[in-house]
This record gives structure tokens, C-alpha cells and sequence, in this order.
């Protein structure tokens, strides 16, 4: 699965825009992105990126398939043995790209529940062909 998706050469660079928040009502700003995000994804696995909010109908990924990943080696699990990689497949074979709204919808349809830990928050997706690594923190 990983190795697949090698062979496609397209890469996306990623630019990790935040919101442009008023810095003082900061706080109530966050929130209120915090709420509205959780309107439309009230069963999140982990905290989902606010900031994503305005470009969920942009695209993520310039090709149908994209494998979503995620490596579990946070300290979380050192006096366990760390779970395998969550990994899974979205493929919008109708269409030629992939949407922010594709990656939240598929990451809350298809994220395993029994491999969360304490670092619930989303921090960074990071698009390498057309692979999409996430890194969580706490
Ligand atoms: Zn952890």
C-alpha cells in the first residue's frame, strides 16, 4: 500500500496557512471555529484543525486516491508496544482530486477508536505525493 503510492511523482507543497485571527478576541474566535468545526464533525476522532475550516472544499490532493497515514511513536505507548500505523485508502474514483472535506469525512468514517492516546490533536498534514502523514500532539 505504502509503496504504491510512490509511483505516482506529483507533489503538493503544502503551505500551512493559519486563520488570520483578530489577536484580541483571539480566544473567542478559537472557539467559535472550535464550535462551528465540531458542528459539522461531531464525532472526531482527535481535534481536527480549525484553521481548515474555510478551505474544506479545497484541494487537498490532486489525483482520486490517497492513502491516509499515521505513525503511533509518541511516549504514549512506550510501556505498551506501539500499535502498527493507522493507514487507509480514500479513492474518489469519480473525480480527479481530493478535498480537505474528503480527508476529514474519511479520517471520522474510517480511524481506528482503540489506537488514540493523549496526543489528540491534529497539528500538520503533511502531502508527499499523494500520501497524506498526519502528526498529532497533545
Ligand atoms: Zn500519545
Amino acid at each position: 500500500m505504502i509503496n504504491g503510492c510512490r509511483d505516482i511523482r506529483e507533489t503538493i507543497d503544502m503551505s500551512i496557512d493559519t486563520v488570520d485571527l483578530d489577536f484580541d478576541n483571539y480566544y473567542e474566535n478559537y472557539l467559535k471555529l472550535v464550535e462551528r468545526m465540531e458542528k459539522i464533525y461531531p464525532n472526531q476522532p482527535f481535534s481536527f484543525r480549525n484553521s481548515d475550516l474555510d478551505r474544506l472544499d479545497e484541494v487537498l490532493i490532486n489525483h482520486h486516491y490517497g492513502l491516509v497515514y499515521y505513525t503511533h511513536t509518541c511516549g504514549c505507548w512506550i510501556k505498551n508496544k506501539h500499535p502498527p500505523p493507522t493507514q487507509f485508502v480514500i479513492d474518489n474514483k469519480d473525480r480527479r482530486h481530493i478535498t480537505y472535506r474528503d480527508f476529514y469525512d474519511a479520517v471520522v468514517k474510517n480511524w481506528d477508536t482503540t489506537k488514540t492516546c493523549d496526543h489528540s490533536l491534529l497539528e500538520t498534514i503533511d502531502v508527499r505525493n499523494n500520501c497524506i502523514e498526519l502528526f498529532l500532539s497533545a
